[in-house]
């Protein structure tokens, strides 16, 4: 369970100031936890992540990786659609990370997908600008991961592109509120309708992955919709201001099938 901890830990796309995940922390006799290290956009960025750190290595070891180019060619598969089990939600927490913005939804919050007859409960959705998933080549101005978890510990993400549009969208009273510090924390006062944060259509694109930050752990289900959301340009360039790049380039597909599945 420790490492299940830990891999959702780190798709909070948290500034690796936790413990990591094999540190032996409050075990009698081991070494004294070392600070995960610090990784980036930048200078420390994706280029370099398995350099950082040697929990890091699956970063460039790894031949299921995340995010992928999705191929609109894709082999069709009506009935292997995933269910998606979304609705309003009260108490949303905003949280910069530092490496995003990331809402934490209440234990027990009921909102969750079902993969493969398997139950997966969301904890938390973020943000990344530009789009990490690109459809044939081409990327959008946002892309929002909600992030699952299963009772086994599993980990499936729902991704969703977001193409900015002039008009005022569904992520107006989360974009306009996230905080600009790091690690500072606000509270939406009222309730927000995940569904309004999805596509009409659902179309879906399948595939095994990874986490798409440090540390690049494997066996990733995810799914992204085919259709993007809009994203009201004046908040993506607010977003902006704040992470002004936090996506992984595409990674090889190395012989993985992509399915598409109709919605
Ligand atoms: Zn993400």
């Amino acid at each position: 369970m420790a490492a299940t901890a830990a891999v959702l830990a780190f798709l909070a796309c948290g500034r690796g100031e936790q413990p990591e995940p094999h540190s032996g922390a409050g075990i009698p006799g081991s070494a004294p936890a070392h600070v995960a290290s610090h990784w980036g956009y930048d200078a420390d960025g994706p280029d370099h992540w398995a350099d950082l750190d040697r929990d890091y290595l699956t970063c460039k070891s790894g031949h299921q990786q995340s995010p992928i180019d999705l191929p609109s060619h894709a082999r069709l598969e009506p009935s292997e659609h995933i269910t998606i089990d979304y609705h309003s939600v009260r108490g949303l927490t905003l949280l910069n990370t530092g490496h995003t913005v990331q809402a934490n939804l209440p234990a027990g919050n009921g909102n969750r997908i079902v993969v493969d007859g398997v139950p997966f409960d969301l904890a938390q959705f973020h943000f990344h600008l530009p789009s990490e998933h690109t459809l044939d080549g081409a990327g959008t101005t946002m892309e929002v991961h909600f992030v699952h978890k299963s009772a086994a510990g599993r980990v499936a993400v729902l991704g969703v592109l977001m193409q900015a549009t002039p008009d005022p969208s569904p992520f107006d009273p989360i974009l306009t509120l996230a905080p600009e510090a790091v690690d500072a924390e606000i509270t939406v006062a009222g309730p927000v309708d995940l569904r309004a944060l999805l596509p009409g259509v659902l179309d879906q694109f399948r595939y095994q992955g990874s986490l798409t930050t440090p540390p690049c752990s494997e066996g990733v289900s995810w799914t992204v919709l085919g259709t993007p959301v809009p994203v009201a340009a004046a908040d993506a360039d607010r977003y902006r201001t704040m992470f002004a790049h936090s996506n992984r380039p595409t990674q090889p597909l190395n012989g993985r099938t992509v399915t598409l599945a109709g919605g």
